[in-house]
């Protein structure tokens, strides 16, 4: 138990940092965490968020044996555990008849996707059931095969990365079973379906397929089954993987579909598409006399014209071709072999990028609960028998600091400058409101307000994003280098902004002219603008939507429509999208209770019992834990119910031992009294007990022992 484990503090650390007794030395934590990876305990808590450490090991506490253990049992009485954290929301969740949701983070590799996955099963066993329910369950643990064939991929830090950001609600009825769920994507990284560096893989399904598929499925998609026939899945040079089965995986996906109902015909759409971008890949180009570009071998064309469902003549047009209209004239302009092949990679990324949105799409229609439509119907239904709460599972990615940051990480590292403002908010209104509850009056924190950060890159007209927007605006005239300039020009001044032209000399020194640097609360980080306004626009030539839009496939058909062509607003950039997308999510998160998971990567060469020192400093820093800790530790390190208080250590008192029955209350009140507790160590509140050092509380643990 939690006091048992106090007395093996030295050997094993403090389960709750909070117990800590120089809360501000980050080495001192550093050596708590690490004591207990040493010894297998990759969990701790502070307060009540875990810190959980991948360890690269299967460890023993994931059987259904463990899974039973956490039910119902108070929070801090047994070891820390993602279940606890799941065990905990649930119960908030029935008890308070309220949202809850839990925030995973972490970098990539740190173990974010597999702790999600053990909260959902933890959810899926351990929540109410009934014969109805049993389905439901199902489908919410298949929809992760499917997302992780086609948003995950092997890359240097993960075998086994998301590519994408996921919010996953699911829903229960008012007895507390599972009835739906319903799931919110973010920014795929769809760079990946045409390029991948060295060492890492494309999607996973593109080698499950080549891998998997049978002879007949391989000819109908026209396929061979070597990924290194395929460009967009020979760059990387490492399609086999060791730790990873494309054959075996490609079944799971395949009865993973089937579980989801989704039809024959639209899984034989969907292998279609992944098939088609493996041959837009291979399509190459050669310039004729002209300069202009054209198909070199253009039966290629076709297989993917069949596999999409599209016009061959229309399709090759429309790769080496764009429609440009001139004084109300039409005319068509050839395109040069560079043209030509961003064109093909831009349509491939499209198709793709869409292909996985219809798909989530797809997997919400089969999780939304059908009991919705009945209960509709049925107007007698008491409200609270209507009533249904969601539990909310955020698994995104964490910061990202690379030796060259690009949009992406730009992208990336705002959603966490977001979300770290979310956490501190949340975290101390939490505290906030225990203190009320309890009637213990509260001593304000100080802490960093990162909306500083987050308004440089957001705010309208001002902010890094609408300037970048702005400049997508000036086609033929904006450059990278343009949009730089603006910057300086309109944020240069920002104390979290520089750049090579400005800020001290010392620092400009560190600063490409092609770059910018932003004070990011877990840290600096310089962005390369080269490829902003490019990632930004996500162009895509008008006539290739067109004849995607005309297509026999009906999931290319759906994922471009042809209102889309009508409209004449230009589409969203990819940096409005996002930050629109992410401040809904932070509306969502913000109507629930928030529980944390903060993941930490142990060491980079995903090996077990290794604890790099230096990784896990930055790790911490980049979460802000120490923030965390501090705010936490501000009032009181320590706080129990007075039942919990009183049952442990009621036999130190002789006026509550071996005889007590009076309120619990009361019983603590005279125990610590006894203790000789001082005045400003401790507060009783209505229902708990808060001491304010951890030394407090060791003394009196120590007494319990060598009582
Ligand atoms: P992230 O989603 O944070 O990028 P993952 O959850 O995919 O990271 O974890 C990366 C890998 O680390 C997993 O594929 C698995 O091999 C290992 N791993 C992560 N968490 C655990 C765990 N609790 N127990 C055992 N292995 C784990
Ligand atoms: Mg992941």
């Amino acid at each position: 138990t939690m006091e048992g484990a106090l007395t093996a503090r030295d050997r094993v650390g403090v389960q709750d940092l909070v117990l800590l007794e120089d809360y501000q030395s980050e080495t001192a934590f550093l050596h708590n965490i690490k004591k207990r990876f040493k010894e297998k305990l990759i969990y701790t808590y502070i307060g009540s968020v875990l810190i959980s450490v991948n360890p690269y090991q299967q460890l023993g506490f994931y059987s259904p044996y463990h899974m039973e253990k956490y039910q119902g049992v108070n929070f801090y009485e047994m070891p820390p555990h993602v279940y606890a954290i799941g065990d905990n929301t649930y119960r908030s969740m029935r008890n308070e008849a309220s949202d809850q949701c839990i925030l995973i983070s972490g970098e990539s590799g740190s173990g974010k996707t597999e702790a999600s996955k053990y909260i959902l099963q933890y959810l899926s066993v351990c929540s109410a059931s009934n014969d109805n329910v049993e389905h439901i369950k199902g489908r919410l643990l298949q929809s992760n095969p499917i997302l992780e064939a086609f948003g995950n991929a092997k890359t240097h830090r993960n075998d086994n990365s998301s590519r994408f950001g996921k919010y996953m609600d699911i829903e229960f009825d008012h007895k507390g079973a599972p009835v739906g769920g319903h799931i919110l994507n973010y920014l795929l990284e769809k760079s990946r379906v045409v390029h991948q560096a060295s060492g890492e893989r494309n999607f996973h399904i593109f080698y499950q397929l080549l891998e998997g598929a049978d002879e007949e499925l391989l000819s109908r998609l026209m396929l061979q089954k070597t990924p290194d026939k395929y460009f967009y899945t020979s760059q990387g040079k490492c399609a086999k993987v060791s730790s990873i089965n494309d054959r075996r995986d490609f079944l799971a996906v395949q009865k993973a579909l089937k579980v989801l109902e989704f039809s024959p015909k639209n899984i034989d759409e969907l292998l279609s598409i992944v098939a088609s971008v493996l041959h837009l890949g291979n399509v190459s180009f050669s310039a004729n006399e002209e300069g202009h570009a054209t198909v070199d071998r253009e039966h290629e064309i076709q297989k993917i014209a069949n596999l999409l469902g599209c016009q061959f003549e229309q399709l090759l047009q429309a790769l080496t071709h764009r429609t440009i209209e001139a004084n109300k004239e039409k005319m068509e302009s050839p395109l040069t072999v560079e043209q030509a092949l961003y064109a093909r990679d831009a349509l491939s990324k499209a198709i793709y990028g869409r292909m996985f949105n219809w798909l989530v799409l797809k997997l919400n229609g089969s999780l939304t609960s059908k009991n919705d439509v009945i209960m509709a119907l049925i107007t007698s239904q008491s409200q609270d028998r209507m009533r249904k709460n969601v539990i909310g599972l955020l698994d995104i990615y964490g910061f990202e600091i690379f030796k060259s940051n690009s949009f992406e990480q730009f992208c990336i590292n705002f959603c966490n400058e977001k979300l770290q403002q979310l956490f501190i908010e949340l975290t101390l209104k939490q505290e906030q409101e225990e203190y009320r509850a309890e009637g213990i009056e509260w001593e304000p924190v100080e802490y960093f307000n990162n909306k500083i950060i987050c308004d440089l890159v957001e705010e309208r007209h001002q902010g890094i994003i609408d300037i970048l927007d702005e400049e997508c605006l000036r086609p033929g005239e904006a450059t990278d280098n343009t949009f730089l300039s603006k910057l300086e020009e309109t944020v240069g001044k920002h104390p979290h902004f520089i750049t090579h032209a400005l800020g001290d000399s010392k620092m400009r020194k560190t600063i490409g002219y092609e770059e910018f640097r932003l004070v990011h609360y877990a840290g600096e980080v310089t962005y390369s603008v080269k490829g902003f306004l490019d990632k930004n626009n996500d162009l895509l030539y008008r006539d290739l939507k067109v004849t995607m839009s005309v297509s026999k496939n009906e999931i290319v058909k759906e994922a471009f429509p042809a209102t889309e062509l009508t409209k004449l607003k230009r589409p969203e950039t990819v940096g409005s999208q996002f930050r629109t997308s992410l401040n809904r999510l932070m509306d969502i998160l913000m109507s629930k209770e928030p529980s944390y998971v903060r993941c930490i990567k142990p060491n980079d060469a995903k090996m077990a019992d290794r604890f790099d020192e230096t990784l896990v400093r930055h790790q911490v820093k980049y979460l802000g834990l120490m923030e965390n800790l501090r705010v936490r530790r501000a009032g009181f390190a320590y706080r129990r119910t007075h039942d919990i208080f009183l049952n442990r250590y009621k036999s130190l008192c002789p006026e509550t031992w071996p005889h007590y029955d009076g309120p619990s209350r009361k019983g603590v009140d005279v125990l610590c009294k006894y203790l000789d507790y001082k005045e400003g160590e401790y507060r009783l509140g209505k229902t708990k007990v808060f001491i304010r050092f951890p030394r407090t509380l060791f003394a009196t643990e120590d007494a319990f022992q060598i009582r």
